[in-house]
């Protein structure tokens, strides 16, 4: 075991799944903040385990090659980011390492090399943002947490960020000071405001913004909506009423103070209505990207059923209906199918059906119900697909898989579940939604053997 508060010298080698540096010594993992494979560095121990440990570089006595300045003034601080040390070039070789790693190791495939979308730029792509609020000697003030703390880090301008979200978080912040609107406590469980949720459209422009509040009313709604709509983009301006402890950021009733309570994105040619509760991909360019991959990796044809699991909106459902005979979409969140619903009907699609509901208890009905999709597509959150899902998939036994995957080491794990069901593997590609974070996309395509 290391000893805590003791110097070492360490080579870093690899990276942990949250893109921490890796180090060995003395058959101990180091795990190192802001270090870079390749480099040599001293390293203060400050958390000691038997197998484990974490520490801070105190010196670089070899600096990689791949260091850069940080462009963010707050990179060190915030917990939003966690790649501005390093170029772009390790971090896309870094996520694709990792995609093949975890399907090497848990999904027992021999992959050499794994391709990656990289993307285009690394900044002004998130189109969604939720700004926790704090405040200090009486001046409320909103940015982003602390890595591993609810300590909110100030950031004047958050560079993955459109300008225009930033401007709303500042005007929502001058409204709050102005108006002496009290900021949640979560200790205290009191005070109103807990996040400021924004999201806008990266082809409409259209923006939302969304209060997170401990309560069903703001003061002066209007003074504040007078000054958002000085924001080219605003349209519409919705409480989200979460009155429960906790982390969630937003609760189960949406209250319209201004314009409709959802705004409109292009995607992938189709018109889309987004709802505050419903799931869309925060990097427009590169989802745009990732959804014509799978696309390609589904060969739909006319007389294919696709059935989409973990649907969102419809967007991949509804992107896919034009090559297919019938598109059937699978979502949890009620608000989510009733946009997936309407955003059919908006693009005059007329072969697509939606059902709200779990999506592994769905599928067994589909399944029982004589639905035989030839293409399935499945686009779960980070857990992966649960039991349910993996048995309805074997039984309706679809000739291709498309496995849309935000975390690499659950789609692994699914992937060893399926290929014991019959399947293998056949495409698989990394995809960069979120530049500068540690976050990676993946699609697979998994195919029948028999
Ligand atoms: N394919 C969509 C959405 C992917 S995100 C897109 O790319 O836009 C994953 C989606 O799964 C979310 O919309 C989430 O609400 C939904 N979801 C989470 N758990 C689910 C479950 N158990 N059953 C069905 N859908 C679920």
């Amino acid at each position: 075991m290391l000893t805590k508060n003791e110097i070492y010298e360490a080579l870093v080698t690899d990276y942990t799944a949250e893109g921490q540096g890796v180090a060995h010594i003395e058959g101990c993992a180091v795990f190192i903040p802001n270090a870079i494979a390749g480099e040599r560095v001293r390293v203060r121990i400050e958390k000691a385990q038997k197998t484990w440990a974490a520490g801070k570089i105190v010196e670089l006595l070899e600096k990689s090659p791949h260091r850069v300045n940080r462009a963010c003034p707050v990179a060190k601080l915030c917990g939003g980011c966690d790649f501005w040390h390093m170029d772009y070039d390790e971090e896309t070789r870094l996520k694709a390492d990792r995609v093949r790693t975890c399907l090497n190791r848990i999904g027992g495939e021999a992959l050499e090399g794994l391709p990656i979308l990289a993307a285009p730029s690394c900044q002004g792509y998130r189109n969604k943002a939720q700004y926790p609020v704090s405040s200090k000697k009486g001046r409320a003030y909103a940015g982003f947490f602390r890595a591993g703390t609810h300590q909110v880090v100030e950031n004047p301008r958050c560079l993955i960020l459109p300008e225009q979200t930033d401007a709303v978080k500042d005007a929502v912040m001058d409204y709050v000071n102005r108006y002496r609107v009290s900021v949640y406590d979560e200790t205290a469980h009191a005070g109103l405001l807990r996040h400021i949720y924004v999201r806008r459209g990266a082809v409409s422009g259209e923006i939302l913004v969304c209060l997170a509040v401990n309560g069903r009313k703001i003061p002066r709604p209007e003074a504040l909506t007078q000054a958002l709509e000085k924001i080219p983009g605003f349209t519409t301006l919705v409480l989200s009423v979460n009155t429960k402890k906790g982390n969630a950021v937003l609760g189960e009733e949406f209250i319209t103070l201004y314009g409709p309570g959802c705004i409109r994105d292009t995607l992938c040619g189709l018109e889309f209505r987004l709802s505050p509760r419903s799931f869309y991909q925060v990097n427009h360019h590169q989802a745009q990207r990732l959804y014509q991959a799978a696309i390609a990796q589904a060969e739909i044809t006319k007389a294919d059923t696709v059935l989409d699991l973990y649907c969102g909106v419809g967007t991949i459902t509804l992107a896919m209906a034009g090559a297919a005979g019938k598109v059937i979409g699978v979502e949890v969140i009620p608000q989510a199918v009733e946009d997936a619903r309407d955003n059919a009907v908006r693009n005059g699609i007329q072969n697509a059906e939606f059902f709200c509901g779990d999506a592994g208890a769905a599928a067994l009905e589909l399944e029982k119900s004589g639905v035989r999709p030839d293409v399935a597509v499945v686009d779960p959150p980070r857990k992966g697909l649960n039991a349910d899902t993996i048995e309805a998939l074997a039984r309706m036994s679809p000739r291709r898989i498309v496995y849309v995957s935000c975390d690499p080491a659950t789609l692994a794990r699914d992937v060893a579940l399926l290929k014991a069901r019959g399947y293998k593997l056949k495409n698989a590609l990394a995809a960069d939604l979120f530049p500068r974070c540690a976050h990676v996309e993946s699609i697979v395509t998994l195919v029948t053997e028999k």
